[in-house]
């Protein structure tokens, strides 16, 4: 049978490994599994979105509120922004999905961080555009100007922070940047671990109502997936101009988030204190993090997220380490896919860090 050429060029998206596979690869009971490979909350969701689902009543016959009235509601109070600011998906990757059906084409141009988040990446093939990367390892605002000048992409994609280095932009520097942007390029601000790098220093934060206010093309996503604890639920958003919004909703599956997520998610926007409380746990733990690495000598990138990269010497592979790691339960992202000799670990609660630690000691 033949499929459509572009899926030649498609790498299949290789997800953080779950629990139920190591089990049954290794035979290790669950209890004794790890899970640091996708940057969710170790300490999961709010107690009150627990209690929220559980109580719910679902009448699982109906299709869900499709008009996400509630969850818009609690999402335009935290922002402060209008409903027709808003789009919801199903995790902030369907709304990627969405603008890039909705701005590029087989003519288009993509420009993207060297490493970054795959799915940009891969949603780029779906419709054949080209991906243009910067070579810095971190952002650097000035040569993506440059590229921005010499290439006119169609989507200009900024991590911020970044997945999988951590590291983030001065929100000042980032307006700047857009400013400088011709209106018919869109920028995307993927803001999923934008809650830790507010918590950690205010100069990296950036409000979408600002950016709104200021650009037309831009759209900021957000998530429910890293600090609100809800990956399970599969709920994100685009945050940007009703022009862009408008023209999002016309791919929009109706029904695209279930009635659970709905509930967990808007109860979720509520409990803000938890959500804070497990982000100062987070940089608590990431403290032992950065001692380890000092005292293994493994390099490791200050993070404004939940995750921690430790980039390895020559002396270990990053792949055969998180191997080893994986045979003894222990799930963590190795990079090399990302050409990086370097493994990216989840901050997890204190006894998961400290049994990573007791590992990676044997194993190095
Ligand atoms: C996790 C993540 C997302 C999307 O997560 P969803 O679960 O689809 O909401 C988007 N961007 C980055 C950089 C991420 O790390």
């Amino acid at each position: 049978m033949k499929f459509n050429e572009k899926l030649k060029d498609i790498k299949t998206y290789e997800a953080g490994k779950p629990i139920e596979l190591v089990v049954r690869e290794f035979g290790i009971e669950p209890k004794d599994i790890v899970k640091l490979a996708s940057n969710e909350n170790p300490y999961g969701c709010s107690p009150k979105v627990q209690k929220a689902v559980s109580d719910i009543v679902v009448n699982m016959a109906l299709y869900p509120d499709d008009s996400m009235l509630k969850l818009k509601n609690a999402l335009q109070n935290r922002f402060e922004i209008k409903e027709e600011n808003l789009i919801i998906g199903s995790g902030s990757d369907q709304v990627i999905e969405f603008l890039m059906h909705a701005k590029a084409n087989s003519n288009s141009k993509i420009l993207i961080n060297s490493v970054t988040f795959a799915m940009y990446e891969i949603y780029a093939k779906h419709v054949g555009a080209e991906i243009i990367r910067t070579q810095a390892q971190e952002h650097d605002l000035d040569e993506f100007y440059e590229l921005y000048k010499a290439q006119k992409p169609d989507i200009i994609f900024l991590c911020t922070p970044n997945n999988p280095t951590g590291d983030a932009i001065n929100a000042a520097d980032m307006f700047d940047f857009i400013s400088k942007i011709d209106n018919d390029t869109l920028v995307v601000v993927d803001g999923a671990y934008m809650e830790y790098a507010a918590f950690k220093e205010s100069a990296k934060k950036v409000q979408p109502k600002d950016l709104i206010e200021k650009f037309e093309n831009v759209i900021y996503l957000g998530t429910f997936s890293k600090a609100y604890g809800l990956g399970g639920m599969r709920v994100g958003y685009g945050i940007s101009s009703s022009k862009i919004i408008k023209e999002l909703y016309k791919l929009r599956p109706p029904f695209n988030i279930t009635t659970l997520s709905l509930e967990a998610a808007s109860v979720a926007v509520e409990d803000e204190e938890f959500v804070n409380n497990c982000i100062a746990d987070c940089f608590d733990e990431m403290k032992r993090y950065e001692e380890f690495a000092k005292s293994e000598k493994i390099d490791i990138i200050e993070s404004y997220t939940n995750f921690v990269t430790l980039c390895l010497n020559n002396n270990h592979k990053s792949s055969k380490i998180a191997d080893n790691l994986l045979k003894r339960g222990m799930i963590v992202r190795d990079l090399s896919g990302y050409g990086m000799n370097a493994l990216r670990v989840t901050v997890g609660t204190k006894e998961q860090n400290s049994r990573f630690f007791e590992l990676m000691k044997e194993l190095i």
